[in-house]
């Protein structure tokens, strides 16, 4: 492939907003996901507070509304893993799964994945009753009793989504008061099917060949206690998909990139968006709206390199 001006990891909100920007722009520009398109919001069953859309909309149809813009403009989509970025002479070499290219600038728009609890039977009951995403899986749950761990809008938010299907969602929190906003709170605090088990942790996941219970300890006083369920989905926050450039760019103790407010990262030519930067508010209107930065800044940049 000939040399690109921007390269675009990643494609959720943050990577195809700047897919758009970038390639209305004339440039050069390809996205690459490994996966399907729209990232964590392509899990999201209805996002409700995104301007524009009054009723809310599908994340999916969302996510596929983004691509269908930017393709239209002339943006690239490949499908492919990238392996490692290298800096060369006024510019990078992305390497792939399927070859390298070239490019004057990268935009980072990594992401971040679900955080894991760590503890005895995730493993081994992850897609039998273990899961990250609601959207994806709710639908096997009907009738059951499942739990949500975490206290975040995620939890809570999906905890809605699964009230749908089964039978009773109890909402597991190590405090005893929600991180989520107060919205999605009230909604949770006025639906039937919904109790929450506060101060409590889950210790262990046990079952058969599916779940069939968890171990909760009390935060307080590491009393243990059982609660039969079905399915048990996990919600504890997320952790930034920076490897790619750990090495090049400067990281914050989180793991994640710092940027400038034009989504510089400390290395000349590489932009970080969404949520795989350092920032206070995690959503899709932020997540744009890093993208259309980005796609700005880097064109500047490239019309500098064309200067020299
Ligand atoms: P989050 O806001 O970081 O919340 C994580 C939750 O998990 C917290 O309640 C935390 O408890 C709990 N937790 C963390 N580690 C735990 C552990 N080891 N054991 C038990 N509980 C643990 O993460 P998130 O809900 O995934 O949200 C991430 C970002 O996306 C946020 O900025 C959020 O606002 C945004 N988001 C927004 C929406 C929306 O606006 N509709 C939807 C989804 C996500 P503590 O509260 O005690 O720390």
């Amino acid at each position: 492939m000939e040399k690109q001006d921007i390269i675009i990891i990643g494609g959720g909100p943050a990577g195809l907003a700047s897919g758009i920007y970038a390639a209305r722009a004339a440039l050069k520009t390809t996205l690459i996901e490994k996966g399907m398109p729209g990232g964590l919001v392509a899990n999201t069953e209805y996002i409700e507070n995104y301007p524009g859309f009054p009723e809310g909309i599908g994340g999916p149809e969302l996510a596929m509304q983004m691509q269908n813009q930017a393709m239209r403009f002339g943006m690239e989509f490949k499908n492919t893993n990238v392996e490692s970025i290298k800096k060369m002479e006024n510019c990078f070499e992305v390497i792939t799964e399927d070859g390298s290219i070239n490019t004057s600038t990268v935009i980072m728009a990594t992401g971040a994945s679900p955080r894991m609890l760590g503890i005895e039977g995730e493993g081994e009951y992850h897609g039998r009753g273990v899961s990250y995403c609601a959207t994806c899986d709710g639908a096997l749950f009907r009738d059951k009793d499942v739990c949500v761990i975490g206290g975040g809008d995620a939890a809570v938010e999906e905890a809605l989504f699964l009230t749908k299907f089964t039978n009773k969602v109890y909402i597991i929190h190590r405090r005893g008061e929600l991180r989520a906003t107060k919205y999605l709170q009230e909604k949770a605090m006025n639906t039937s099917n919904i109790e929450f088990k506060w101060f409590s942790i889950i210790d262990k996941i046990e079952g058969e060949a599916t779940v069939k219970k968890a171990i909760l300890k009390d935060t307080r006083d590491e009393s243990l206690s059982e609660l039969s369920i079905d399915g048990v989905f996990i919600y504890i926050g997320t952790k930034p998909a920076a490897n790619l450039v750990s090495d090049i760019v400067k990281i914050n103790s989180n793991g994640y990139i710092v940027t400038d407010e034009e989504m510089k990262t400390s290395q000349s030519g590489i932009y970080a968006v969404g949520d795989v930067r350092e920032k206070t508010l995690r959503q899709v209107v932020t997540a744009v709206s890093d993208g259309a930065v980005a796609a700005v800044s880097a064109e500047k940049y490239i019309e500098k390199l064309a200067d020299k």
